[in-house]
């Protein structure tokens, strides 16, 4: 099986360049980002201390996750409820980026990402995959882009759909959760050694497609 393994802060476009990609490939896109938002949101609903591992670790056997399929598109189920959309608010966000601080909830996903990983060939989007999930992926791409561009990505997005965060807030969020991902003790947000860089700031969604393409066609070739 062949994986491969994208990794990146929030809003470098990791999502919607990796289910392209995933899509001209042939291989099964794995947003692992998706994941925690669901747990995220479950803990919301709950009204659990998002910052307690204790209380997210005793939440955790009662949610069952699944990655399913409609239409050709991947949507998440918890325990049965399609929550694709609700789990792409602000708010959501940033009750995953603080959840996925904590081992336990780390731990719970792992299994369920590797065990997908065996079975298919993959493409996986998230914080620490190539470090800690798949580090054995045959390849690694870490994509990032300037706080500012990421913000203004995420910006046009959310306006798009009517959320009406002022760009300075989206701006604070990103820079939040930045320092979220990357200053945790658990699996933190960094590009594993045998990773490829690539900076799309300024470039738009076809350039930074023909970029990654670019990089794994040429990994390909050497694997032979
Ligand atoms: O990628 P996305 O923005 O959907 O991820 C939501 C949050 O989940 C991130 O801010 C990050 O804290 C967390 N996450 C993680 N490890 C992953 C994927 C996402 O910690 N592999």
């Amino acid at each position: 099986m062949i994986s491969i393994a994208v990794d990146g802060p929030s809003g470098a476009g990791k999502s919607t360049l990796s289910r392209r990609l995933a899509a001209e490939l042939g291989y099964i896109y794995v947003d692992t980002g998706a994941m925690y938002r669901t747990i995220g949101l479950f803990a919301l609903r709950k009204g659990a201390d998002l910052d307690s591992e204790t209380e997210l670790a005793a939440l955790l056997p009662e949610i069952c996750l699944e990655m399913r399929y409609v239409d050709g598109v991947q949507h998440m189920f918890l325990n049965g409820e399609d929550v694709s959309g609700l789990i792409r608010t602000q708010e959501v966000s940033m009750a995953a980026s603080r959840i996925s601080a904590h081992p336990a909830v780390r731990a719970f996903l792992l299994e369920t990402q590797r065990g997908l990983a065996r079975e298919n060939n993959v493409l996986m989007d998230g914080r620490d995959i190539g470090t800690v999930v798949l580090p054995n992926a045959q390849i690694k791409i870490f994509l990032t882009a300037s706080a500012q561009e990421r913000a203004r990505r995420r910006y046009e997005e959310l306006a798009a759909r009517g959320e009406k965060d002022s760009f300075e807030q989206v701006l604070a969020d990103v820079r939040q959760r930045d320092y979220n991902d990357t200053h945790r003790a658990a699996a933190p947000l960094c590009a594993a050694q045998d990773a490829v860089t690539i900076d799309t700031t300024g470039y738009d969604f076809e350039q930074s497609f023909q970029k990654m393409l670019e990089v794994i066609r040429r990994a390909q070739k050497q694997e032979g």
